[in-house]
């Protein structure tokens, strides 16, 4: 039988407001929008989202306020069969929102405003330990305080648990704190902000992914949009192209493929083999939305 395994995701909640309008305001003008949109999202979410759909027994350590945002996140999270039991609440900040304006061309800007999630702390991960060692992978990003990641890092390690790593937003990080890390995914900006080397292509995805491993970590995938995502699985270097489909909304993408890249590493997978899955899984790009066009299992074909 397939039984589910066990994820744990470490990371932000946040709503997106989003304003479409027919430009960007400038500094001190007021403009009128069109539609006005409400997701919910934050990096830590959109994959705890993913790794459900996908297959994966997710629990999400996070943290919210006490509004009405938070509470909504939380009501979304439950009816994904996400274990919300670690999603402490932080009575004292507001919730993690992103205010974002797009224009017609798709162009957009973005303010977050972490709220709780900046206060996610190495307390909260011991309450949450048991999960941890429970866990068949952990997957973190970098929209919570760094302290804490790189301490559930090192927890996780000394359990013997493969983290993965979604090194975003980009951050320059220390050795020590690589070296806890089985699997970072960078896209082509973070790899750039990891390595120094600006990825353009292939050769330069090599070389940046060489340089990222010199740093003490064995295995990279650096995603690459809609050309796929470069692969370091210890001495071996292989490119995988993306599924090529229709491309309508690409928000997110990067999330699902974490989310769906952990779901097939936990069943025991290849690097390679979870890098095709997780190609084949951001179908969502031929929807809008980032959490509502996360695919489900039945919907991904290989
Ligand atoms: P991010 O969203 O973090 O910037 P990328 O743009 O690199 O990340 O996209 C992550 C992954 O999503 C890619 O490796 C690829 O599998 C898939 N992807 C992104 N854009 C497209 C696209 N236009 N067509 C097909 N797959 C895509």
């Amino acid at each position: 039988m397939d039984t589910k395994k066990k994820i744990v995701v470490i990371g932000s909640s946040n709503t997106d407001m989003v304003i479409k309008s027919d430009r960007l305001p400038k500094p001190g003008e007021t403009i009128l929008g069109g539609n006005f949109l409400m997701n919910h999202g934050g990096k830590g979410a959109n994959q705890a989202v993913a790794a459900a759909r996908l297959g994966s027994e997710v629990t999400f350590i996070s943290k919210i306020g006490y509004d009405l945002f938070g509470l909504q996140a939380l009501e979304i999270y439950k009816s994904e069969k996400i274990n919300t039991e670690f999603i402490f609440t932080d009575q004292k900040s507001p919730s993690g929102v992103a205010l974002i304006s797009v224009d017609s061309f798709g162009e957009n800007s973005i303010i977050v405003a972490p709220g709780a999630s900046r206060s996610l702390s190495i307390e909260d991960i011991n309450k949450a330990e048991k999960k941890i060692k429970e866990a068949d992978i952990i997957l973190m990003q970098l929209e919570v305080p760094i302290e804490t990641v790189e301490y559930a890092a090192t927890i996780a390690n000394q359990y013997g648990k493969k983290v993965i790593l979604n090194p975003a937003p980009a951050s320059t990080l220390s050795n020590s704190f690589l070296k806890n890390v089985h699997t970072i995914l960078p896209n082509r900006i973070e790899a750039e902000m990891l390595s120094g080397i600006k990825v353009m292509d292939i050769e330069s995805a090599h070389q940046a992914a060489k340089t990222i491993g010199e740093k003490g970590i064995e295995n990279v995938v650096i995603t690459l949009g809609k050309d796929g995502a470069y692969v370091k699985e210890k001495d071996t270097y292989t490119m995988i192209p993306a599924k090529e489909v229709e491309t309508i909304d690409t928000t997110g993408a990067g999330d699902v493929f974490c989310g769906a890249f952990s779901v097939y590493l936990s069943k025991g997978y290849s690097l390679a083999e979870s890098v095709r899955f997780a190609n084949a899984a951001v179908i969502a790009v031929t929807r809008i939305g980032a959490q509502s066009a996360i695919p489900y299992k039945r919907e991904v074909t290989l």
